[in-house]
């Protein structure tokens, strides 16, 4: 019997700008590809977080809606995320979330919400936003595509590792070239598209890790006729790279660094 796989998409309602529900879909795609069973548990705002599922996704939000998932998450009901995440399961966030999932976000009105802590960053708002296309590198060395839109400036702790090097864009806060944050198996970015639908890299990634999580490890592919998801992650690089000589930058960039430099040099990030 195929080996099943369970998703949540916590608070799609309150937490989906840009269509970030669509990581759920891509990711029981993706699992149904490597032979997996996948489920996909909705949960809507305030209704309990299941403790137990593999995988946890949380999309973007605008400020009031975030302020509402934050108090939700804090309460009893939302609890089950923050327990899921002590035991290691997998938590992908995204934007808004990514900025409930650290320690702080000091919002737009000045206003601070506290964050669940699951990853070591600190948010505060700052003009001007940051909008556009991002390319970034991952540790493994993937390039990952997406398309930011925030005003937070997130900060990253000696606790965690960003979850790709900027090449294009201005990922946490324009300045120290990192973009997201992956703590043990809690993983947050600013890229919207949904990220998954534009890296199946990073779909695989999450799922090998909530396998791993059971001893387990993550099947080859099944074939399935056209790869549009491979094709749509060459296409937005295409559509980004090529315009200003980012290839030659990217060819450049192969090395990740083995150690995570809290300000190390920025790459060129102009739009
Ligand atoms: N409210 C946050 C910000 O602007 C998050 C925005 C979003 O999720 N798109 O920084």
């Amino acid at each position: 019997m195929a080996e099943r796989i369970r998703i949540g998409l916590i608070y799609p309602e309150l937490l989906g700008t840009y269509g970030d529900r669509g990581n759920a879909e891509v990711l029981a795609w993706r699992a149904a590809r490597h032979g997996l069973a996948a489920e996909v548990a909705e949960v809507p705002a305030g209704e309990p977080v299941p403790p137990c599922l593999d995988i946890y996704v949380l999309g973007g939000g605008e400020d009031a809606a975030q302020g509402v998932a934050g108090r939700l998450l804090r309460s009893v009901a939302g609890d089950g995320l923050r327990r899921a995440a002590d035991q290691s399961r997998v938590v992908l966030a995204v934007c808004g979330a990514f900025q409930l999932l650290g320690r702080v976000y000091l919002d737009g009105r000045g206003e601070e919400i506290p964050g669940l802590e699951l990853l070591d960053v600190e948010t505060t708002t700052g003009t001007p936003r940051l909008v556009g296309e991002v390319v970034t590198m991952s540790r493994e060395g993937e390039l990952l595509t997406g398309f930011e839109n925030h005003g937070g400036r997130s900060v990253l702790g000696h606790e965690v590792e960003p979850l790709g090097r900027v090449l294009r864009g201005g990922g946490n806060n324009g300045h120290d070239a990192t973009e997201g944050a992956r703590q043990g198996a809690v993983f947050g970015t600013y890229l919207h598209g949904p990220v998954l639908a534009r890296n199946p890299a990073l779909a695989d990634l999450l799922l090998s890790q909530a396998l791993e999580r059971r001893g387990r490890r993550l099947g080859p592919l099944q074939p399935a006729g056209r790869d549009w998801a491979a094709d749509l992650h060459l296409a937005r690089l295409q559509a980004v790279l090529s315009r200003r000589g980012w290839l030659r930058l990217v060819r450049r960039s192969r090395a990740w660094p083995v150690a995570h430099q809290p300000h190390q040099a920025q790459v060129d990030t102009a739009k």
